[in-house]
């Protein structure tokens, strides 16, 4: 049984303001104060599991026990068929650099991967979400989404963040990248487990 939420503040254990600010936007039709994980200066946890899941649960247990406060964590990535759900839960990774995230980069990378694959397009690919929210007594409930769609090239739309000039999601020929966010926030991976989130804690 999914306990509901009754608090007043919600702490969301992330770093990535990308993150942060797509969260707050879900989250704004409910009387909920929404509290950041850098706001709060909590340190951020190594990710050392090695599925959606195993992450979302070491942020989202760190938060809640650090602060006291329920917390939900986000751990998210992109699964691209032709390289075997790689990058997955390493999508941050192959963004990172000596100087921080590089997503330009990633993209390139994620590209050059798939050239070297010798896979023919479609190039299907899915974003994946795992919410967790995390009780300050320890227990969890947990919440995943999926958004299915293709990996094309090149990259279009400055819009969102991450890998989102490379996502086209099925049914659409615009990439997130070319997204309205408010069109983005209603159809992702990350809606699809908020929705589940919704209902268990909030309806
Ligand atoms: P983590 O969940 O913090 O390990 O990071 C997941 C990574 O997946 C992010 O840094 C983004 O690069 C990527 N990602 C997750 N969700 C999205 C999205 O909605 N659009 C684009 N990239 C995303």
């Amino acid at each position: 049984m999914t306990r509901r939420f009754d608090g007043k503040r919600l702490l969301v254990a992330t770093h990535n303001r990308g993150k942060l600010e797509e969260i707050a936007d879900l989250l704004k039709p409910f009387a909920v104060e929404v509290v950041g994980a850098a706001e709060m200066g909590l340190p951020e946890p190594e990710e050392t599991g090695t599925t959606f899941v195993e992450n979302a649960r070491i942020k989202a247990h760190a938060a809640a026990k650090a602060t006291g406060l329920p917390a939900l964590s986000d751990d998210s990535g992109i699964a691209i068929d032709a390289l075997d759900g790689a990058p997955g839960v390493y999508t941050a990774d192959w963004a990172e650099t000596e100087t921080g995230r590089d997503f330009v980069m990633a993209m390139e990378k994620t590209r050059n991967a798939l050239l070297d694959s010798g896979a023919a397009e479609p190039w299907t690919a899915r974003f994946c979400c795992t919410l967790v929210l995390a009780w300050p007594d320890g227990s969890d409930e947990v919440f995943p989404g999926v958004m299915e769609g293709r990996v094309v090239w090149p990259m279009r739309g400055d819009q969102g963040h991450g890998y989102d000039p490379i996502f086209q999601p099925e049914a659409y020929d615009i990439t997130f990248g070319e997204m309205d966010r408010w069109e983005k926030n209603r159809i992702s991976h990350r809606a699809d487990a908020f929705r589940k989130f919704v209902k268990g804690c909030f309806a």
